[in-house]
C-alpha cells in the first residue's frame, strides 16, 4: 500500500482498510493545525490507487467499509472521483460504506445530483473539521469559509442523502471570543442535521501559529477550568438530535448517542469536572500531545 505520512485516521471509524486517494491537504493554512504542513497536496495517480486496490482485493475481498485518504479527498472533481469510486466497488464487489473526512469548501464544486449519485457509488459517511460557526472565529483562524458556507454545504449532503459529522474546536476563539464561540458555533449547528457533533479540545502544538501568537501575547488561550465551560456554554445551546463525542482532556466519557436525550448528563458531568476534576492533570494530558 502506499501511503504518505503522516496518515490520520479518524479513530471513531473502522480504520481498516485505508486508501490514499490525495495527499496532504490543500488549505493547509488553519492556524491550529502543523499536521501537513510538509506535505504538498497531489492526487494520488490512479495506477497507484489501482495497485493499492488490488492488493486490497487480494488481502481483504470482503472489505465492507473503506477509509479514504488524505485531509480532504473530497476537494477532487466528481468526475474525478467517479472513476475511483467505480474502481473501489470493482475491486471490492462488497463494498457498502465509503468514508472520508472533508473540508466543507470541497462541496462546492459539487451539485446535489453529483453527491447522491457518489452515495450511491458508495460515500456514505463524512467528517467535516468546521470547528466553529462564529465567523470572527472562522475568519481568525484561517479555516477559509464561513458560517452561511457550512449552512450551504451541509444542506447539500441532506437533501443527497449523505451522513456528515460537524466538529466543535473548544478553546479555539480564545478567551477574547469563546462566548460568541460557544454560542453561535450551536447556533449555526442547530440549523443542521449532522448525525453526530465532536468536540475535541485545542492544544497549541509547536510550529503552530496559534502558539507563535500566544506567545507574544497576541492570543490568549483558555485554561482548563476556562475551555470546560465554554465547552459547557456550547452543549446548552446545542439542540441537534444527534450523537455527541468528545475527546477533550477530561476523564469523564461524555458521549451519548443523543444530544437532546443526554443533555443533562452532559452538562452534569461537565459541571461535575469544572468543580473537582483535576485540572492541573488534565493541562498536563493536553501538553504531552504532539498531534491530534
Ligand atoms: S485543520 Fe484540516 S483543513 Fe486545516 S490545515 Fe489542518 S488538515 Fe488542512
Amino acid at each position: 500500500m502506499h501511503f504518505t505520512e503522516p496518515v490520520y485516521r479518524n479513530p471513531y471509524w473502522p480504520t481498516y482498510p485505508l486508501l490514499q486517494i490525495t495527499q496532504g491537504c490543500t488549505h493547509n493554512s488553519c492556524k491550529f493545525c502543523t499536521m501537513y504542513r510538509d506535505v504538498k497536496f497531489g492526487l494520488q495517480p490512479m495506477e497507484i490507487i489501482e495497485a493499492d486496490l488490488k492488493e486490497l482485493a487480494a488481502t481483504v475481498p470482503h472489505a465492507r467499509t473503506i477509509q479514504l485518504l488524505s485531509a480532504n479527498p473530497l476537494v477532487l472533481p466528481y468526475s474525478k472521483l467517479v472513476p475511483i469510486f467505480e474502481m473501489i466497488n470493482h475491486y471490492l464487489p462488497q463494498m457498502e460504506y465509503i468514508y472520508a473526512a472533508t473540508r466543507v469548501t470541497d462541496l462546492r464544486n459539487k451539485t446535489v445530483e453529483q453527491l447522491r449519485h457518489l452515495k450511491e457509488l458508495g460515500l456514505r459517511e463524512i467528517s467535516l473539521g468546521v470547528e466553529s460557526g462564529d465567523d470572527w472565529t472562522l475568519q481568525r483562524i484561517h479555516k477559509g469559509y464561513s458560517s452561511q458556507d457550512i449552512l450551504e454545504q451541509c444542506h447539500k449532503l441532506e437533501e443527497a442523502g449523505i451522513d456528515y459529522w460537524v466538529t466543535f474546536l473548544n478553546g479555539v476563539a480564545g478567551r477574547e471570543h469563546s462566548r460568541e464561540h460557544a454560542i453561535n458555533s450551536a447556533k449555526i449547528f442547530n440549523q443542521c442535521k449532522p448525525m453526530l457533533v465532536g468536540t475535541g479540545g485545542l492544544t497549541l502544538f509547536p510550529g503552530t501559529p496559534l502558539l507563535d501568537e500566544a506567545r507574544r501575547g497576541e492570543f490568549d488561550p483558555l485554561s482548563e477550568r476556562e475551555m470546560l465551560e465554554e465547552l459547557k456554554l456550547f452543549v446548552e445551546n446545542l439542540e441537534c438530535d444527534c450523537s455527541f463525542n468528545t475527546h477533550h482532556t477530561i476523564a469523564t466519557n461524555l458521549s451519548g448517542p443523543g444530544v437532546l436525550a443526554c443533555k443533562h448528563g452532559i452538562i452534569a458531568a461537565l459541571d461535575e469536572a469544572i468543580e473537582h476534576g483535576d485540572l492541573d492533570r488534565m493541562a498536563a494530558i493536553r501538553r504531552s500531545k504532539r498531534s491530534l
